[in-house]
């Protein structure tokens, strides 16, 4: 059996979900699950008006939640032809249209919006997705079959990002959906939505549907997990900067959790760790363009693959470094240092370290001016803003003679600051200039991309 999910442009509009139905139909002898994520920003949408709602706008909350409300009725009527599943489609969806406008209200007389309340709320936009789609896809001939991923999908109490309890969901999810996917029925389900091991509902976390994906894929021993987005795979570099850039067809788990971190925004890879554990391939692949092949991470990839992936890239950093003497043949000064920004739960991408000096760089600029003023008290700090980091991965790198020779050998013109060698030796990092940043790219893309 196979995992199909489907993220929120693949679900959109009746069109988008049209499409996703004859996907999943060409994919009928494999047995798949279907995920869906909510239409794309009704997550959004929700969030937003129980804010609203907290912060006693009720009437605009109200107003908006209209709106979504007529969105999805407009694409059921798009999708459903036949008047009496149309009809009790509808009238479903009214029923939970009409819960979220209870919750609301009773979030804005308490003026106060709480994480129960808050996950009950945004639960709707998978559970209404689900709905519709399992509805298209009965008349479209799939036999589908709708279920509610809270009876499976188990975490911790932590309501708005759950921990997953691997082995709950490994025995619920097989006593759930097993037996139908034998009986060839599609299971339907909500990606991102579960609950606690008391019944509480809970979510994943934003862009959770990827994990609930995974998490079932890893259940059942799947063959493959599909992801299917609006784009066609994971890119050699980003396409809004760099010319000539292609599809990446394979990459394993390693270069792409480098990668996705370095600001590809098309997984995040920890929700596909429990997948790629059990060495099951995950596909990410173009609800648009399903004819397109589209990237495959495995768990390992062989040593004879090319030796650079991707040149991947992050904007608006910030570096600081650090200077004192005293750290001259002295202990514990780093510990120090990183004191002060765990103190300030600010996190730091790139190290590097000379006898004297430390330079960090930081993507995250809310608590600079603390870190900073108290970090002045035993070292002389100085703060560039604005620069970029640039990140050339690939696990043949390692394995590779020259490769920090062939990058600097093409940037000799470029001040290049911060050079790190990734301890995992699968990525070359560093710093440039922020108007130098979209030539170095291209320079670096035309070098291993030719
Ligand atoms: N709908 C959820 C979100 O927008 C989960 C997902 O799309 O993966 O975060
Ligand atoms: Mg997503």
């Amino acid at each position: 059996m196979i995992v199909m999910k489907f993220g929120g442009t693949s679900v959109q509009d009746s069109e988008a979900i049209d499409r996703l139905c004859s996907i999943v139909r060409s994919k009928l002898d494999r047995q798949p699950v279907v995920v869906l994520s909510a239409i794309s920003k009704a997550t959004d949408t929700l969030i937003n008006c129980a804010n609203l709602a907290a912060a006693g706008e009720l009437a605009k909350a109200n107003e908006d939640i209209e709106n979504l409300k007529t969105r999805h009725i407009e694409i059921s009527t798009g999708l459903v032809e036949d008047e009496t599943s149309l009809s009790e489609l509808i009238q479903k969806l009214t029923i939970y249209f009409s819960e979220i406008t209870d919750l609301l209200k009773g979030v804005s007389l308490l003026s106060e919006l709480s994480p129960k309340s808050h996950v009950k709320i945004v639960s709707y936009g998978e559970l209404m997705s689900t709905l519709i789609t399992s509805c298209a896809m009965k008349e479209r001939g799939i036999n589908s079959l709708l279920l509610d991923s809270r009876e499976f999908i188990i975490t911790d109490n932590n309501v708005l990002k759950g921990e997953p309890n691997i082995s709950e969901i490994t025995l619920r999810t097989q006593n759930t959906l097993s037996a139908s996917i034998q009986n060839g029925f599609v299971p339907v389900i909500q990606g991102f939505i579960a609950s606690s091991m008391d019944g509480t509902p809970t979510v994943l976390g934003r862009g959770g549907s990827d994990y609930t994906a995974s998490l079932v894929g890893m259940a059942l021993n799947a063959e493959e997990i599909q992801i299917w987005t609006d784009v066609d795979g994971m890119l050699t570099a980003d396409p809004g900067k760099v010319t000539g850039t292609r599809i990446i067809s394979k990459i394993s788990f390693e270069e792409a959790a480098e990668i996705t971190y370095f600001g590809a925004k098309v997984l995040h890879p920890m929700t596909i760790q429990p997948a790629v554990e059990k060495n099951i391939p995950v596909w990410i692949k173009n609800s648009r363009s399903p004819e397109t092949e589209g990237t495959i991470i495995l768990n390992y990839v062989s040593d004879n693959e090319k030796e650079v992936k991707s040149i991947s890239c992050k904007e608006n950093i910030t570096v600081m470094n650090i200077f004192s003497m005293r750290m001259l043949n002295s202990y514990g000064y780093l510990r120090k240092i990183f004191e002060v920004f765990d103190r300030h739960k600010t996190s730091v991408d790139l190290i590097t370290t000379s006898e004297v000096n430390v330079s960090v760089t930081l993507d995250n600029n809310e608590y600079l001016e603390d870190i900073k003023s108290e970090l002045s008290e035993f070292a002389k700090v100085n703060v560039e803003k604005d620069k970029s980091l640039v990140c050339v991965v690939g696990s043949n790198i390692r394995n590779t003679k020259g490769i920090a020779a062939k990058i600097f050998g093409v940037l000799s013109d470029y001040n290049i600051t911060m050079i790190s060698l990734g301890s995992s030796l699968i990525n070359i990092s560093f710093v440039v200039d922020k108007d130098k940043l979209k030539d170095v790219l291209q320079k670096l893309h035309d070098t291993f991309f030719k």
